[in-house]
């Protein structure tokens, strides 16, 4: 099993995730043509993906999803308050999906997460192959004992760290807007992040993405502070860019 991701961050989020047998494409906030062109640079087309899987509503994470699987006729899968957004329930590629269920797509065993943030339905992902286990962990505002149990044995992890509380709170953004990103329904900063880490088997680590960066909020600096000392090989550690992503990592 191996991933890569398109982009990460407010403006575009996608994230590649496949195995000898299939392809799945995990949210998708890029245009048509900006996912055909993010996805030659991993040397994959929209034709090469199985499915495409949706954490919640929010733009960056669905604005490409269903013009993708329309073009490509492929499956969409999302909960019902996900798939509530535009036309996508009512579309004939829509899957539903059930949070704290697993199911098998291609052979990959996918749990759907519940998480606490402000979209109708929204969950994160993980998923195991072969005894094998990567977590994606965005867009949530404080971590549940329910994510915590479920992200505590991965061997690869993508895990946001939106921003620094510093820096969010001396920043340009309105007030709303800081209340929304700081609250326990927006989005994780750095010491929540690494708090997960805290009761987690982290020497089974392979690799650690730190994603969804917010780029007036934080730095890719402050956010490894924050991971770093968390972890038993700080080597493992990298972090995903808004344009270019990362490129293919693999889960030995
Ligand atoms: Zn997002
Ligand atoms: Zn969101």
């Amino acid at each position: 099993m191996r991933f890569a991701s398109l982009g990460s961050g407010s403006k575009g989020n996608a994230t590649l995730l496949e195995t000898e047998q299939s392809c799945i494409l995990i949210d998708c906030g890029f245009s048509i043509k900006e996912t055909e062109r993010r996805m030659a640079r991993l040397g994959r087309a929209p034709s090469d993906l199985t499915a495409i899987l949706v954490t919640h509503e929010h733009s960056d994470h669905i604005k490409g999803v269903l013009p993708l699987a329309r073009k490509y006729k492929m499956p969409v899968y999302c909960s019902y308050g996900t798939g509530e957004h535009g036309q996508l329930r009512l579309s004939h590629h829509w899957r539903h999906l059930e949070l704290g269920t697993a199911i098998d797509i291609g052979g990959i065993s996918v749990m759907p997460v519940a998480v606490p943030h402000d979209a109708r339905e929204p969950c994160q992902f993980v998923f195991s192959y072969r005894k094998k286990t990567f977590g994606l962990l965005t867009d949530l505002g404080s971590i549940t004992p329910f994510v915590r149990e479920h992200y505590r044995n991965c061997d690869a992890l993508l895990l946001e760290c939106n921003h620094d509380v510093t820096m969010l709170a001396n920043g340009p953004y309105p007030y709303s807007l800081k209340q929304r990103v700081g609250g326990d329904w927006g989005h994780l900063n750095n010491q929540q992040a690494a708090s997960l880490l805290e009761d987690a088997e982290v020497a089974r680590l392979q690799h650690v993405v730190i994603a969804h960066l917010s780029e007036k909020n934080n730095t890719p600096a402050l956010a490894r502070m924050a991971i770093e000392p968390m972890l038993v090989n700080s080597d493992a550690l990298l972090s995903a860019d808004q344009e270019a992503g990362f490129d293919w990592l693999d889960i030995a």
